[in-house]
């Protein structure tokens, strides 16, 4: 077993964390009011080659893994940015870059990916709908095949950074479920336009995550054509698990930069502030063990997070350890941001400590890209073999 970082790696890290702390609070606290996306950051993530660290690289990527894109999100996370910042690569090295370079063909490659790690084209993803949500199964958006290539129909729900993509993956039946033995089998992965005859899209208002648009998308009689099949027609329910498993990770990755982020707020402020006979209420064992708590769970979600990323990197079965981590790390997350909160008293309440934009931001994790639930079900049939409850 070996913990330490290589010296490419430090090199990396050491890059992500100059970059994050450029683009540091005040930057994203601007953002975050004028909800925009930080369109200026990600350009120097992609120049600098972070975007592309996992990614091919006949296509200009770095063909590191996964371990180095956790790496390298946590500490562009810590800079300044909070959890967010790990959504956008959520869009583009997961949905775009693992979907095409795993599964797109090689005109796919050879098109978009350059595109993608260079920041030049964004990507969304369109699975949640508003009647199935956890039930990914149930999604009700069809492709019906008009001879050559597809008619799509349906709606989806809570789709990131759509009015700032240009690329959609769309996750969508081809066989109804009454038409196939098992309810794994009928889906298929597009790659299509988000600027297309009939594809329609319109935000949603929402508490946090503001310089990523969430929108509810309308697909219209969308055709798609036969290139832009992902994977396996009909078949590709493991390779969409692939892409959600991979966003496990880069969203742990996210909530333990912003953690060590959030608790770093708190520690500065409780070292200044000075409320009875002088002390600063740093000194107080009721506000520190708090926050040593939450440092300490932020520290194993961390482990278990490369633990998951290393497993990917070998070709081993990773989902356990990935959705363990994300569990573990969103709740470590949603803690150490409200502690700060409750650190800094009023100020806590304040925009200009930012500790509020973290905790707002943080909420998301719980739920979102997987709920603690669904991932408490995982495990209890996955790892300890009990019966499915639901
Ligand atoms: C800001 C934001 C951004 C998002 N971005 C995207 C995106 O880019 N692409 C995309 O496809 N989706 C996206 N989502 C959707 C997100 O993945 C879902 O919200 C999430 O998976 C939960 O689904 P749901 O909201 O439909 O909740 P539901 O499935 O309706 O669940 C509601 C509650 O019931 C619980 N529950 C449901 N089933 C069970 C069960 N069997 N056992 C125990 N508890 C259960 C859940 O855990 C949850 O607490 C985003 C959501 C938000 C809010």
């Amino acid at each position: 077993m070996e913990f330490a970082l290589s010296t490419e790696q430090d090199l990396m890290v050491e890059t992500a964390r100059r970059i994050g702390a450029q683009f540091g609070l005040d930057y994203w606290r601007d953002h975050d009011e004028r909800k925009t996306f930080p369109r200026e950051m990600w350009q120097a993530i992609c120049d600098a080659g972070l975007c592309g660290v996992a990614l091919p690289e006949e296509h200009g990527g770095s063909a590191l893994g996964m371990v180095e894109m956790a790496l390298a999100i946590e500490a562009l996370c810590a800079g300044g940015a909070g959890g967010t910042l790990a959504q956008i690569f959520m869009l583009n090295p997961i949905f775009g870059g693992v979907a095409i370079s795993k599964f797109g063909t090689e005109a796919m490659k050879r098109d978009l990916l350059p595109g993608l790690i260079g920041g030049e084209v964004g990507f969304c993803m369109a699975l949640t709908e508003p009647d199935s949500g956890s039930n990914a199964l149930e999604v009700s958006t069809f492709a019906k095949s008009d001879g050559n290539g597809w008619r799509l129909n349906g709606r989806k729900i809570w789709i990131t950074g759509v009015p700032d993509a240009q690329k959609m993956l769309v996750v969508a039946r081809t066989k109804k479920v009454e038409e196939v033995e098992r309810r794994t089998q009928g889906m298929t992965l597009f790659m299509v336009d988000v600027e297309r005859e009939g594809l329609t899209h319109q935000t949603i208002d929402k508490l946090g995550t503001n310089t990523l648009a969430s929108s509810n998308v309308f697909f219209d009689d969308v055709r798609v054509d036969p290139e832009e099949v992902i994977g396996t027609v009909d078949g590709a329910w493991p390779q969409l698990l692939e892409v959600l498993n991979t966003e496990r990770i880069v969203t742990a990755a996210g909530c333990v930069g912003a953690g060590r982020l959030a608790l770093r707020l708190a520690v500065d402020y409780a070292a200044e502030r000075k409320v009875f006979r002088g002390a600063p209420i740093g000194s107080y064992q009721g506000l520190q063990f708090p926050l040593a708590q939450c440092h300490a769970e932020l520290e194993c979600a961390r482990l278990m997070n490369l633990k998951a990323a290393w497993l990917h990197d070998q070709g081993l079965p990773y989902g356990s350890e990935a959705n363990t981590a994300k569990l573990i790390g969103a709740q470590a997350l949603a803690k150490a941001t409200e502690r700060a909160m409750q650190t800094m008293g009023g100020m806590g309440f304040a925009k200009e400590m930012h500790a509020e934009r973290l905790w707002r931001d943080a909420r998301l994790f719980k739920f979102a890209p997987i709920s603690e639930e669904m991932i408490l079900n995982f495990i209890a049939q996955h790892d300890l073999g009990m019966p499915r409850g639901y």
